[in-house]
């Protein structure tokens, strides 16, 4: 066979046959949500034989060096990453963000006490109910009256509200803080959800006291929650509350009080050693700027779609959008996208349309995808 042969022939197999490289679907799910591929490769060899132990990580004892390693490593390279002052913990927890929404004011909030929140949407609003239960919650701001389509800015504190509690991205929604609420000069601090938009770019942790993301959005699997909590906080003990709800607990045994979610932490830590070899977190900011402008810039420029979102409030990580009027099915779109490999891109029940989250892992190849099935779309309407 002549070289040109050879070489037709490996593009008729290929075309038939996809490369490994050539993603066939993109997952367009709000979380748990798209990994890179080199954080699920990772996790196959840990599950198979972790370390070159010869023992799958899954049947591996917390106590064992190789998982308190693998704990200290992915403690490091979020600290790394993210440039956490060092009066600062980092805790590997369980529950999910739901359970941080009482965490955080069983542990924060004294006797008669109280805390601002800010309610962007359905996920502040279950931190809200949670922490009702435990203090006086003062709500300083909300956009629910506008269906929560933007980020309310005056806010005005409550004196001796120990806390200011914001969801930093709405999931659902489709907002994003692009600025954090300033604070006085008194005693309070920050307290932020992270989970959307954790480690989407740079961030200065020392402007907060406590952030919480739950991992399967931007950093894993479901199964274990960050919590960056500032070193003075986790000391506090206002009141008596279960041990495992409590912050020192879990500062004092390095998150390892009761069996963690190992396999979890290991996949978090495979997306951060990603996160590290593409640049960082400016690195990463700069690629998710680009695929939401680009996203959104078709919203506005296609005839049949519209965001309902304030433009200066617009999530980089979960984008909705809806039809410019009822003419069409939401379902023909949906239909149409599926069969193109375009998963999961129903907008929330609550919401309705359409919801294009671009997390972290999301390839930009994936959001040009879509705006090809857009235009596609749209060219059987004009
Ligand atoms: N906060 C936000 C912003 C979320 O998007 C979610 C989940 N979608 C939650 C909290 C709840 O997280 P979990 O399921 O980990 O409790």
């Amino acid at each position: 066979m002549t070289r040109t042969e050879v070489l037709l022939k490996i593009q008729v197999v290929n075309f038939h046959k996809k490369l490994p490289f050539m993603k066939s679907v993109y997952n367009f799910s709000a979380g748990p949500s798209c990994l890179p591929e080199v954080a699920i490769n990772g996790a196959k060899i840990a599950i198979e034989n972790f370390q070159k132990n010869g023992i799958s990580l899954l049947e591996m004892s917390h106590r064992s060096s190789p998982v308190v390693n693998l704990f200290a490593e992915t403690t490091d390279n979020l600290k790394t990453l993210l440039n956490v002052p060092d009066n600062y913990h980092i805790l590997w927890l369980q529950g999910g963000a739901s359970t941080q929404f009482s965490m955080v004011p069983m542990n924060l909030i004294p006797e008669n006490g109280s805390a601002d929140y800010v309610d962007t949407g359905a996920w502040s609003a279950k931190a809200i109910t949670e922490c009702q239960s435990v203090g006086k919650v003062n709500i300083i701001g909300s956009s629910r009256e506008a269906g929560y389509s933007y980020i309310p800015k005056d806010l005005v504190r409550t004196s001796g509200a120990s806390y200011i509690h914001i969801t930093s991205n709405n999931t659902i929604y489709g907002t994003q803080y692009k600025n954090y609420p300033a604070l006085d000069n008194d005693d309070s601090f920050l307290v932020a959800d992270m989970s959307s938009d954790i480690l989407s770019g740079p961030l200065d942790v020392s402007k907060f006291g406590l952030i919480y993301a739950g991992a399967q959005k931007n950093m894993g699997p479901a199964g274990v929650t960050l919590v960056i909590i500032r070193s003075d906080l986790a000391e506090i003990n206002y009141r008596n509350i279960p041990t495992m709800m409590r912050y020192s607990t879990h500062v004092l045994k390095d998150s390892m009080f009761n069996t963690p979610p190992v396999f979890a932490v290991c996949v978090v830590n495979e997306t951060l050693k990603w996160l590290k070899s593409i640049g960082g977190l400016n690195g990463i900011k700069q690629i998710n700027n680009k695929k939401a402008g680009k996203l959104y810039d078709e919203i506005e420029r296609n005839t049949l779609f519209k965001s309902h979102v304030s433009e200066k409030d617009r999530s980089i990580m979960n984008v909705p959008f809806i039809f410019c009027d009822n003419k069409i099915a939401d379902n023909e779109f949906l239909q149409f996208c599926d069969k193109r490999g375009l998963k999961t891109l129903k907008g929330h029940r609550s919401v309705g349309g359409f919801r294009a989250s671009i997390y972290n892992a999301m390839p930009g190849s994936g959001v040009d995808a879509l705006i090809a099935a857009m235009q596609e779309f749209e060219s059987r309407y004009i």
